[in-house]
């Protein structure tokens, strides 16, 4: 059996475990917290990390920590995880989509500028499977009709565009280190930020808006998303080990596409862009239109082997829990729904060798030249 994703935990994760173990500190008080925060903030290049539970977790409190509300809208990708539209539906805001761009499956920053209106509060980048999303299109918009950006980097630790973090270039940008992330804890996120008013609403947020002097006593709602030191301890010891990681998810992706690339009826990850090389956070295809084949019997072939796959994003906007009217504003995404009918990808975990990902692109080409 080759599930879709193993991850690696073989560097420091049990010493430091240890740790917590031995000193009782196993909250989210105890030391590890911050060192993983400060040590994670420097990495992509901000002042403020803020550790929360998890990647959906760090959407909610940022999207809350940006006042945004009934009567705003918020510019996202339709391709994309349901954790991105949550609290802008829960606050009483409006999703606004945007249709994926067909070369590299992220939003299309051309759409953007006519979705725009005098409601619009913020644009909620996402960075999808590897690629980054081309920014500077978004950050000329953002200044301009003075928007905020909240940057979704749960897909793209240690990628860059043009040579930036990706992470870097929201007001506000979170993560996720759900096990099948570039750097896990088990379950964990993070919020960055450079403005010290948004890390200051987040960490209050993190934290039931407990008050320092005043503590049982509230003026604003909160939630518990708090990290704990035994989660910390598992990210600081996989943060140490990230550029190893970065290479070979790089490598992972390499073998896949020269494995695969001979075979007309499959569309790979393209291995760049102009602003980046792609980091294959997961090793997606698309089945060419001109095949018969259909992402169920593939998937479902690669099964009775024994490989495990996962479908492409079913887009927002088709998601019978948003169909309700004026829940959101009606449009045509026709790539994203070319994405969720043509779209799944491959084992790209990081303890995957090259002899299992050798065995899988087999097996794949066996199904398709059937
Ligand atoms: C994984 C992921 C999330 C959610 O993170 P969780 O830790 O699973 O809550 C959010 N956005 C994107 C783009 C993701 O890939």
């Amino acid at each position: 059996m080759i599930p879709v994703n193993e991850p690696l935990l073989d560097g420091n994760e049990k010493k430091y475990l240890a740790e917590c173990i031995d000193t009782g500190w196993i909250s989210s008080e105890g030391p590890f917290v911050e060192r993983f925060e400060t040590e994670f903030a420097a990495r992509i290049g901000r002042k403020h990390g803020i550790a929360v539970c998890n990647g959906t977790a760090a959407i909610d409190a940022a999207v809350e920590a940006l006042g945004i509300g009934p009567g705003d809208e918020v510019i996202l990708p339709t391709f994309t995880i349901i954790s991105c539209v949550l609290q802008i539906v829960r606050s009483g805001a409006k999703p606004v989509f945007v249709d994926a761009d067909p070369r590299t499956w992220n939003m299309d920053v051309t759409q953007i500028e006519c979705k725009i209106t005098s409601r619009t509060k913020a644009i909620m980048v996402v960075h999808i499977y590897g690629l980054p999303v081309d920014m500077d299109p978004v950050l000329e918009l953002a200044e301009r009709y003075e928007l905020k950006i909240i940057e979704d980097a749960a897909e793209a630790i240690g990628q860059t565009y043009r040579g930036r973090p990706c992470g870097s270039f929201g007001e506000i940008s979170t993560f996720s280190f759900y096990p099948n992330k570039h750097i896990t804890t088990g379950e964990g996120g993070m919020i960055l930020t450079d403005d010290d008013d948004i890390a200051e609403a987040c960490r209050s947020l993190r934290n039931l808006c407990f008050q320092p002097d005043r503590r049982f006593f509230h003026e604003r709602l909160g939630w518990n998303l708090r990290m704990t030191n035994l989660q910390a301890a598992v990210g600081l010891a996989q943060l140490e080990r990230l550029d190893e990681f970065l290479e070979r998810k790089r490598s992972m992706g390499k073998l896949y596409t020269a494995a695969l690339c001979d075979l007309d009826s499959l569309v790979l990850p393209l291995m760049r862009t102009e602003f980046a090389e792609n980091l294959y956070w997961v090793y997606a295809v698309v089945i060419s239109e001109s095949s018969p084949l259909s992402v169920d019997h593939v998937r479902s072939e690669l099964a009775s082997y024994g490989v495990g796959t996962r479908p492409a994003f079913f887009p927002l906007h088709a998601q019978p829990v948003l169909a309700s009217d004026g829940m959101t504003v009606k449009g045509e995404y026709k790539v994203s729904e070319y994405l969720c009918d043509r779209c799944f990808y491959l084992p790209s975990g990081l303890a995957l060798t090259s002899e299992k990902i050798e065995h899988v692109a087999d097996r794949l080409r066996e199904i398709i030249e059937r």
